[in-house]
């Protein structure tokens, strides 16, 4: 990377890009987010250097690259999740904490999964994933498939038992330590399903976020984010306690100092094969 690089992409880019509404974002990505050679290409390709535009195109090529980031991590866990529960070969799914319904609307798409139930404790959650999924005017073969529930992780519910696979996608951390225990209890040892996917944030990965005071937390429902050792030590303790084997994966761009944006447990009963019905 270097002025090289500048000038190739203005001799690439010259005509379209000087007229291009989205010109900051894309030499940004070109340039992998150096800022003094992507100021001297938008310099270059402006013909000024005005410094108070200047800066203002900069903040909002920022507040751009942080929605994207956001939006894109959000993609991110969402297909990483999909890729363990198509792998498994799971049919049956529960979503618990399903929220606005996007990893049910996901795994409709996907002819593998014949039972999809999203859970949730909200009644507005599921009235906006109701909405999303068009439930009401989905064919009948594929109405069949869907089942949205309201409930608790709370208590033992028996709607929850048969499946092959459950998915908590950021949901443990909304709980505070007596509704966790509680959850815990309901999913690895009353519903116990052979597959358990759950995802949530690396507290560590926070200090890359410039408008996250340190010490502050993503969301201000959130009761906890843990580090990566707090994580581990906790999903281990639960894969101990319940009979599960656990392996962990990073979801997002991985940093060297602080791992990924957000941490991915997968727990599987030892000798089970989702494929096969599981516990069935
Ligand atoms: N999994 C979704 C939503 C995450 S937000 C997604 O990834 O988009 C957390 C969700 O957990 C919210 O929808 C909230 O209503 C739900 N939740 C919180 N406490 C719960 C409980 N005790 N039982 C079931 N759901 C709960």
């Amino acid at each position: 990377m270097g002025d090289d690089e500048v000038e190739k992409l203005l001799r690439r880019g010259g005509d379209w890009l000087a007229e291009h509404p989205e010109r900051e974002l894309i030499a940004n990505r070109y340039l992998k987010h150096q800022r003094r050679l992507v100021r001297d290409a938008l310099e270059q390709l402006l013909g000024e250097d005005d410094e108070e535009q200047e800066e203002a195109r900069e903040k909002s090529a920022q507040e751009e690259e942080q929605a994207e980031a956001r939006l894109s991590l959000n993609e991110q866990r969402l297909g990483a999740v999909m890729a363990v529960l198509k792998e498994s070969g799971a049919r049956r799914v529960v979503d618990l904490g399903c929220g606005e319904g996007r990893l049910v609307q996901a795994l409709l798409k996907e002819k593998q999964f014949e039972q999809i139930t999203g859970m949730d404790v909200s009644h507005r959650a599921l009235e906006i994933a109701q909405e999303r999924l068009k439930l009401d005017r989905l064919p009948e073969k594929q109405k069949k498939r869907i089942q949205l529930l309201n409930g608790s992780l709370m208590y033992r519910d028996e709607r929850l038992a048969g499946f092959d696979a459950a998915a908590l996608v950021e949901v443990i951390e909304h709980l505070d330590p007596p509704r966790l225990a509680a959850c815990e209890r309901v999913v690895f040892e009353a519903a116990r399903p052979p597959l358990v996917v759950l995802t949530t944030p690396n507290a560590e990965y926070n200090v890359h976020w410039e408008n996250l005071a340190p010490g502050k937390f993503r969301h201000k429902d959130h009761r906890f984010e843990w580090t990566r050792a707090e994580f581990h030590a906790w999903a281990q303790g639960m894969a101990a306690r319940f009979g599960y084997g656990v392996r962990f994966l990073p979801i997002g761009p991985e940093d060297a100092a602080t791992g990924p944006p957000t941490q991915m447990a997968v727990f599987s009963l030892a000798g089970q094969n989702v494929a096969k019905g599981g516990s069935q």
